[in-house]
């Protein structure tokens, strides 16, 4: 039995403010028997004072990125063992707008997911095609390319210890969700990429659906068989959106 997870990317978003505010309202109406594992993802720069705020609590800690060296003469890049020391045990890696916008290749992606599996944190590969992709019916050749550099560096055992997240860039803050026809036919060729090298794991790894899932989209969404969760951003920055989207998983 896979158990859901619910995980709020900040983006670059919130403020020292904001960010107690959030977390107070979100502690303040967090479920008694949640189904599902709860984490949010603030910029870097606030994960220590965030972590400090779920201490105690249900919520994990995540990260949005990571470099993919462990120490040195990286300016501005902060490691996985640096986000393991902070307290987070999650840490996105290619999320499309750290490929699309800061070039990220999809080895350097896999290298990342990599350095996080190493510092023990639970690395959540972002994977997901573009609108021109999808016409093009490209979106299978994409998301199986971006997966299987990831199974290629990291073999499926390390891969089936972090988490997948489909994330269709047509669907990220547009508004625009894919039904929850087309995110089960794309979390489906995932888990079957998988299971191309290790049944096992495959059937025990968590796959994630991101793209504008707010309340009133995410019980549908959830209810495929092959979706085990969200990877939300707007919704996210909203305690009662983001609670709502928690009890639909
Ligand atoms: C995201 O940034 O990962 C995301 C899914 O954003 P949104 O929910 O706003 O589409």
């Amino acid at each position: 039995m896979r158990r859901p997870i619910v995980a709020g990317n900040w983006k670059m978003h919130g403020s020292r403010g904001e960010n107690a505010r959030l977390i107070e309202d979100i502690l303040g109406g967090y479920p008694a028997n949640a189904g599902a594992d709860c984490v949010v993802c603030p910029p870097s720069v606030y994960l220590q004072e965030v972590g400090r705020m779920l201490r105690d609590s249900p919520i994990a800690l995540g990260a949005q990125d990571t470099c993919a060296d462990a120490h040195g003469a990286f300016t501005g890049e902060v490691s996985a063992g640096m986000l393991k020391d902070v307290g987070c045990k999650y840490v996105l890696v290619g999320h499309s707008e750290r490929r699309l916008i800061y070039r990220e290749s999809d080895q350097l992606v896999a290298r990342k997911f990599a350095a996080a599996h190493a510092k023990a944190l639970i690395p959540v590969l972002c994977v997901g095609e573009q609108l021109s992709d999808r016409e093009a019916s490209r979106t299978e050749e994409v998301v199986g390319r971006q997966l299987d550099v990831v199974l290629e560096l990291c073999g499926p055992e390390v891969l089936g210890q972090g988490v997948v997240a489909y994330e269709p860039v047509w669907a990220i803050g547009t508004g625009r969700t894919a039904s929850p026809q087309q995110a089960q036919d794309v979390h489906a060729f995932i888990r079957a990429r998988i299971a191309s090298r290790d049944a096992r794991i495959a059937a025990g790894t968590r796959i994630l659906y991101g793209g504008s899932v707010k309340a009133g989209n995410a019980a549908e969404l959830f209810g495929m068989p092959d979706v085990d969760g969200g990877l939300i951003g707007g919704a996210s920055l909203k305690a009662d959106e983001f609670l709502a989207i928690l009890s639909a998983a």
